[in-house]
């Protein structure tokens, strides 16, 4: 028999209490006992939730107090020397928030560990450090203790989730230049504890996370895995292990992935071709576990269709005794509970399903392929019912829309001059000096400003009462602009709650969630708008409050917009056509609003693209795929303008380097780019790479509360045009404002066009 196996659950809880309860711990209004109380709530509640759900194999261990690579760092006892924990038998709980957050009080002053996205989500996790001297030690009785209480709560089958060695040294960043083989000798010994203690304390299965064993494989990464794993596979006294993958297919490293532990974990929504190939050949007696259920999307399940995949499994595998049936990863990247979304209407509400509802869709998959679909027929009906309304809804197709994207023609992607004559056009109507000053959109989202958006939504003031309070922020702003003398202005971005939400929520389309929240670091989280529909702009977006700014100043405006790529990226996507076709329509609509910008009279437009470079797949042979559709539609989205309008993009989040030539296929006649954190490698970058158009790399890091020196900024400048022509650098900050204070602001704008006035002195 098969039975539903999780891989993981969302751990905010139903009304986010994990993040309320953590947040009050740091700021010392909770007690330590409390917020264990508050952990040991929750966990209950969701194993309680799974089990009532018949969920015969539930996760312990996959709850965390801030992430769970780091929750690996801390039971291996690598805790870098800076947070001095060598005494800590146990990991304390403030040295765990030391390292996720780092520590600043009167004694103190420690930085936190790196943190970055967990493979292509928008998760991130805290990068463990590795140096010649780190030494591994079981520091933390905290999974073994979790499986006793899960008993407690009546779970019979605790399977406890670890990150397996290969994939957690990968994730982590080797200093002086040590080597993860040489590490790994050093790691397995405490992996083999780990294992023996869940074996005395008689857990049957652990899963053991690797989930890099989806991306592509070098030398040292396939003997990492296989050397971690002929060890581990050999200890006498140990639980069956579960390799679990997912994000990808393992096919293309099927020689390795077959050869781990006791069982696989494959994610067949990713990668349902893997199966034929792993099925064959895993060994007989090894488990296999069917990740059908999208653990990274939102739409229901069509529960015919996975029966099928699931049906053909059990005939690869002479049966159903070795499957377990489950989501494609962890729910962790799901949210909570779609019964809380009492405002979305019923027809959409149907078409969705949240972890809760994965856990119901699981169960009727186990059942049935165990024979006994009879007693599921409801859910099979209400999936194939919900699937056929879905197909058929007017709202999710529009005529208009679909018309439109067959009639793009190779036209539609390209300016109609080349960069050379749009240049002198745009030079010869802007009249900007050397060095153009400019911000990056917005600037700071004050306090008031976010109340006046939140009594708006009360009720409490009328729409032109806050569009007159906004109007006066913009006002304020530009006076501010012309005081410190920068040369192409922005509006603020005051109307914006969030750059993808605003758009969505005026495009036909796109629905919202109250408390959709998806954990994205910490006790932060992001409630991502759903796709459900062909995407279309039926009014202008932007155009009144930009129109209004350029009214109000002698000085050019640029217009902000998001672009077509970031608001597919930052949203949950329709699974029922390519990203690459609901980031057409969302470009077709950016052109509209690119178009009539333009009739309003605003000389420079900026399609911002922050989660470009984050869209890219987690194979290199997928990259030229995505960079062309996303490169194309950001041309459509910006293409149609005349010559002598300007058109700039923006990109943060680092690491451009393997892309510049995708970003400089863009044809923004300008792009400013993140380079704060990792200034020197941006501009060395440029040595190799000559970006074509103008550009401007960020020389103020607006991460960080600190006011830049005019010198420091001219400085930059100056190394900057060792590798950029003085005719096509563009002076700005790094990204957006809107998370700063006004006073620093102000002072590091001023500095900002100072510094560029003294370059342009010194370099004329
Ligand atoms: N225009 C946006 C802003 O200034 C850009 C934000 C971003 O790059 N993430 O806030
Ligand atoms: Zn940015």
């Amino acid at each position: 028999m098969a039975m539903a196996g999780n891989l993981g659950f969302p751990r905010f809880g139903a009304k986010r209490e994990w993040k309320r309860a953590v947040e009050r711990y740091w700021k010392g209004k909770l007690s330590r006992g409390e917020l264990l109380a508050t952990a040991d709530e929750l966990t209950a509640r969701h194993w309680t939730m799974q089990r009532e759900a018949g969920i015969g194999i539930i996760p312990v261990n996959d709850f965390s107090f801030y992430d769970h690579v780091l929750d690996m760092t801390a039971l291996l006892g690598a805790i870098p020397p800076r947070y001095h924990a060598e005494n800590e038998d146990d990991i304390d709980i403030d040295t765990y928030f030391a390292m996720a957050r780092g520590v600043q009080d009167e004694t103190r002053d420690v930085r936190a560990m790196e943190m970055t996205k967990w493979f292509d989500t928008n998760y991130h996790y805290i990068v463990p450090e590795f140096d010649a001297n780190t030494q591994y030690r079981l520091a933390s009785g905290h999974p073994f203790t979790a499986v006793e209480k899960a008993r407690a709560a009546g779970v019979e089958h605790p399977r406890p989730v670890l990150v397996g060695p290969a994939t957690y040294l990968l994730l982590g960043k080797c200093l002086d230049g040590v080597s993860r083989l040489d590490l790994l000798d050093r790691l397995i010994p405490v992996y083999e504890q780990i294992l023996r203690r869940f074996d005395e304390q008689g857990v049957r299965w652990v899963q053991v996370d690797e989930p890099w064993l989806v991306l592509d494989l070098d030398d040292e990464a396939r003997e990492l895995f296989a050397r971690a794993y002929s060890r581990l596979n050999a200890i006498a006294h140990r639980p069956n292990m579960l390799v679990a993958t997912y994000f990808g297919g393992v096919d293309h490293n099927a020689g390795i992935a077959t050869a781990l532990g006791d069982g696989l974990h494959l994610d067949l929504v990713r990668a349902p071709n893997q199966l034929e190939a792993i099925a064959k050949k895993l060994p007989e007696d090894h488990l296999l576990s069917l990740g059908v259920i999208n653990g990274r999307n939102v739409w229901r399940t069509n529960l015919e269709d996975k029966l099928a995949l699931l049906q053909r499994a059990a005939d690869l595998r002479s049966g159903t005794a070795n499957l377990l049936v489950a989501p494609s990863c962890s729910l962790l990247h799901c949210p909570i509970d779609l019964e809380l979304e009492t405002a979305l209407d019923d027809e959409l509400k149907s078409w969705l399903a949240f972890a809760k509802q994965k856990l119901g869709e699981l169960h009727a998959l186990t059942v049935a392929i165990n024979g006994d679909r009879s007693s599921v027929e409801h859910a099979f009906a209400a999936s194939a019912a919900a699937h056929r309304s879905r197909e058929q809804s007017a709202r999710v197709r529009n005529k208009t829309v679909r018309a439109r994207q067959a009639e793009i023609d190779e036209s539609m992607t390209r300016r109609s001059s080349p960069y050379e004559r749009r240049v002198r056009a745009q030079r010869e109507k802007l009249n900007l000096p050397r060095f153009p000053t400019t911000t990056i959109g917005s600037f700071p989202q004050t306090r008031e400003v976010r109340r006046l958006r939140a009594r708006l939504r009360k009720g409490e003031i009328t729409r032109a009462q806050y569009e007159k309070a906004i109007e006066q922020e913009i006002l304020s702003t530009l006076r501010f602009q012309e005081e410190a003398g920068v040369d192409v202005f922005v509006h603020g971005e005051f109307e914006r709650n969030d750059m993808v939400e605003f758009f969505g929520e005026q495009f036909d389309g796109f629905a919202f969630t109250k408390h959709g929240w998806v954990q994205s670091y910490g006790s932060r989280g992001v409630k991502p708008p759903i796709i459900y529909g062909d995407v279309q702009r039926t009014h202008p977006v932007t155009v009144r409050w930009s129109k209004f700014a350029k009214d109000h100043t002698d000085r050019p405006v640029k217009g902000m917009l998001t672009g077509p790529v970031t608001i597919q990226q930052w949203s949950f996507v329709r699974d029922d056509q390519p990203r690459s076709e609901t980031a057409e329509q969302i470009a077709l609509a950016i052109r509209d609003e690119v178009l009539d910008l333009e009739a309003a009279g605003i000389d420079v437009i900026q399609i911002d693209e922050p989660a470009f470079r984050e869209g890219l797949p987690l194979r290199k042979k997928d990259w030229p795929h995505y960079l062309d559709w996303a490169v194309r539609c950001f041309r459509i989205a910006s293409s149609g303008v005349r010559d002598d309008t300007q058109i700039h993009s923006h990109m943060c989040y680092s690491e451009f380097n393997e892309i510049f030539d995708s970003i400089a296929a863009l044809d923004a006649d300008v792009i400013s780019l993140e380079a704060s954190r990792s200034r020197m490698e941006l501009l060395d970058a440029f040595e190799h790479f000559h970006y074509p158009n103008d550009i401007g790399p960020g020389v103020w890091d607006i991460h960080s509360p600190r006011v830049p020196s005019r010198d420091e900024i001219a400085d930059l400048l100056r190394r900057a045009l060792k590798h950029i022509r003085p005719e096509r650098l563009w002076v700005n900050p790094d990204c957006g404002l809107k998370t700063r204070g006004w006073e620093e602001v102000r002072e590091s704008v001023r500095n900002l066009v100072d510094a560029a006035k003294m370059v342009r002195e010194s370099e004329s």
